[in-house]
């Protein structure tokens, strides 16, 4: 990223010097899939593409934001109108307006700010450039209202933008990821505990990549089967007797299977017990330094979102299946499914070969071309400036 690029687009538009800069990332979920509303363990790690923020104290009584991937907009509100339905809620605007109204929620006052974003992070492509977009704000509107949050209120406060104020109902994983992961690192969030811990993770140092495949679809039966699943989840839970499926241990799942009278709800449980179970083994493999066998949990983890959650689509088994045969030592669906992206650990000298396979294999199909980028684990939202 161009280190300045958000303050210069600032001072373009402002005619004066940002008091400070702000950044945070995108991520990916090495592995724990729909894991999180179940009170379950994720993984994901933050990636070196940033959302980045420059702001200012206003100096007009409104809160004034523009962005780089909005050019010619610039969304000027008064801070009373920043409110949850208000029409400055609707859009692109709303994620940095939520942010805003997420810190005053707390109770503290809030000067009017000028905000100027420009992300590298790509909407839409399952990185999350709304937690990356969030918790920059979230951080930016603190600092400079003079208040510091530890990174999980900050992750909190972003969620709260997201949930309460754009109106997406997603789970605390992404803006975890954004504001709390480290560099050279996974981020272990159990979510049941609501405690992080940062894992070492160095692809690269061990001779391998991780390579994100953006397969370009976003099937339109996503929300609906995402809240479903959610609901199953919920039922099994209470034909259990548990709170969720958390309570549920990989030794007990044997039995719990056994309570369980729909096949259907058997495999929904089956699923998220033996993924969190992959989520352990993942992390052990990492802590011994034995990176290289987490490939086969990542492929066991794909197969159970496909076989069992049934959230996978053929792109999605496409990308996978080719990634694998072209060499990847493990491929799977990252994301809620039905779509986004799939994510490959390969060994670094393989990766144009996998990622020309994939592309090829999307050729054949006639469908349209995967987007391809490699990824590295990077560190947390921060002050740059
Ligand atoms: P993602 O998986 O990328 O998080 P979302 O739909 O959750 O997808 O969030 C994408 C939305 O976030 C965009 O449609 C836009 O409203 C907002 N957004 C992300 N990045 C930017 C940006 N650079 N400028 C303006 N809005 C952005
Ligand atoms: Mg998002």
């Amino acid at each position: 990223m161009s280190a300045g690029s958000a303050a210069e687009l600032f001072r373009r538009t402002f005619g004066r010097d940002p008091d400070g800069i702000f950044s945070a990332p995108g991520r990916v979920n090495l592995i724990g899939e729909h894991t999180d509303y179940n009170g379950g363990l994720v993984l994901p790690f933050a990636i070196d593409a940033r959302a980045q923020l420059a702001a200012g104290r206003g100096d007009s009584s409104k809160v004034r934001i523009v962005s780089a991937q909005k050019p010619g907009e610039v969304v000027t509100v008064a801070p009373a109108d920043i409110e949850p339905g208000a029409p400055a809620a609707a859009g692109w605007p709303g994620y940095l307006l939520g942010s805003f109204w997420a810190v005053r929620q707390t109770g503290r006052p809030l000067e009017p700010l000028d905000l100027v974003l420009d992300s590298q992070v790509p909407s839409g492509a399952g990185l999350s450039s709304s937690a990356a977009v969030e918790c920059a704000t979230v951080l930016a509107v603190s600092a400079l209202a003079g208040y510091r949050f530890d990174p999980l209120t900050v992750a909190r406060l972003a969620q709260r933008a997201e949930n309460d104020f754009v109106g997406v109902p997603c789970g605390p994983m992404d803006q975890t990821a954004s504001a709390a992961a480290a560099d050279g690192a996974v981020l272990l969030f159990d979510t049941r505990a609501g405690t992080v811990e940062n894992i070492p993770f160095d692809p690269a140092a061990h001779g391998l990549a991780i390579l994100v495949i953006d397969t370009r679809v976003a099937h339109s039966l996503a929300d609906g089967e995402y809240g479903r699943r959610r609901a199953s989840c919920e039922r099994a839970a209470d034909v259990l007797g548990i709170r969720q499926l958390r309570d549920v241990p990989f030794s007990g799942l044997p039995a719990a299977l056994d309570r369980l009278p729909d096949p259907e709800l058997r495999r929904r449980v089956r699923h998220v017990v033996t993924e969190n179970e992959r989520v352990a083994r993942t992390v052990a493999l990492l802590r011994a330094g034995r990176i290289v066998e987490i490939g086969d949990l990542l492929t066991a983890s794909h197969a159970s979102l496909r076989d069992d959650y049934d959230v996978s689509c053929p792109e999605l088994d496409l990308a996978v299946d080719t990634a694998l045969a072209a060499g990847a030592l493990g491929a799977r669906m990252t994301g809620g499914g039905f779509g986004g992206s799939v994510i490959a650990l390969v060994p670094a000298g393989r990766i144009d070969t996998v990622g020309a396979a994939v592309t090829a294999a999307f050729a054949d199909h006639g469908w349209t071309a995967p987007v391809l980028r490699s990824v590295t684990p990077a560190q947390g939202a921060r002050r740059d400036a």
